[in-house]
């Protein structure tokens, strides 16, 4: 389904007259052309949005089918499929009633926070958004002089079909007026899409796929509505070493055998770098050593979660026959009592 309004990309109320739709690509053609905006990516985008929706719009037979289908159009004037039509009528019922015009409301701006562990604790961050702001030369009224606003004929200049209803005039898309000559700038649009960057403050405790609802941050409006929102969708990047599971954090450490068993000082990650924790002698494997507060914040009251440092002794892979040598010699002098689980264990076995 395609979700782009034709009328809202080219700038023009949905009774335009053929030669606006025409007036309304031209001065957009010029300002988004590729040829002039070379490894624009956003641009170039934009660029084939309008050339698609001048395609449709231009041609008498498809713009009628557009009206008539909006959404459910297809380019290629496929038959809307059963998911569609579904689609359709449940937004149909959600927006019945709201008759404002479309294309002046300030929509919101949706993409992805990415943070990495640390900054989860909590931090600045400097996002950059395309936004669409009020155009300067023609204050977002899309003319390219005060004296290219014609009055419109069809309402008389007061936006509204009727004194009666409230539902905005097609011919103007509730502006009042209509554009001869369109501002150079935006295009007749408005709005003019500006690289924008924000530096938003993370609260800590931030959940992944949790959205951040930056409110006016979206694109502006055009009329007396609100600007939309800037809607941030956090993303934690995966740390190498550290698993978080809620506000606590959870790490495997292989630690050498003789290690384990002599005792030693190793550095280990946390949620902020680095710290050395000291591993006490005769520490068994699969030990948990917990560092309290030192997991993630608490969104509601910032308390800190905890890290679990889990001890997996590592075993050598193979010995040299020296090692090995040296091996059997220190385990003839081991007593049972050196490895109580072990001699439990044979105790208990039943006598065959
Ligand atoms: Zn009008
Ligand atoms: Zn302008």
């Amino acid at each position: 389904m395609d979700s782009i309004d034709f009328y809202v990309e080219l700038g023009v109320p949905k009774g335009a007259t053929h030669d606006e739709i025409r007036q309304a690509f031209k001065a957009l053609a010029r300002r988004y052309h590729p040829d002039r905006n070379p490894d624009d990516i956003p641009t170039q985008e934009k660029f084939q949005r309008i050339t698609r929706a001048y395609e449709v719009l231009s041609d008498p037979e498809k713009r009628q089918q557009y009206d008539r289908l909006g959404p459910l159009y297809h380019l290629d004037k496929a038959p809307p499929t059963a998911d569609e039509l579904g689609k359709m009528v449940s937004e149909t019922i959600g927006g019945f009633f709201k008759s404002h015009p479309r294309f002046r409301n300030g929509s919101n701006i949706e993409t992805t926070l990415h943070l990495a562990l640390p900054e989860v604790l909590g931090c600045s961050k400097d996002v950059t958004v395309l936004r669409g702001i009020i155009c300067t030369p023609c204050s977002g009224t899309g003319a390219k002089t005060s004296a290219d606003k014609i009055p419109c004929e069809e309402c008389n200049g007061k936006g509204k079909k009727s004194r009666f209803f409230r539902s905005p005039c097609t011919a103007c898309d509730g502006r009042g007026f209509r554009i001869h000559k369109r501002c150079a700038k935006c295009g007749g649009i408005g709005r003019e899409e500006r690289s924008d960057t924000l530096t938003i403050n993370v609260p800590g405790g931030v959940q992944q796929g949790q959205i951040l609802r930056i409110k006016g941050k979206g694109h502006a409006s055009l009329g007396d509505k609100d600007n939309g929102d800037l809607l941030l969708t956090v993303q934690i990047r995966n740390h190498p070493l550290l698993e978080r599971r809620g506000r606590d954090v959870y790490c495997e450490i292989p630690v050498l055998w003789n290690e384990a068993i002599l005792g030693t000082s190793l550095t280990i990650p946390t949620v902020e770098g680095t710290t050395t924790i000291r591993i006490p002698p005769n520490t068994q494997t699969h030990q948990l050593f917990r560092l309290t507060g030192r997991g993630l914040p608490d969104a509601n009251n910032q308390n800190r979660g905890d890290l679990h440092i889990r001890v997996i002794v590592e075993l050598p892979s193979s010995l040299t026959p020296q090692q090995e040598q040296l091996m059997r010699t220190l385990v003839d002098e081991l007593l049972p009592s050196q490895t109580p689980k072990r001699m439990d264990f044979e105790n208990k076995l039943p006598s065959s």
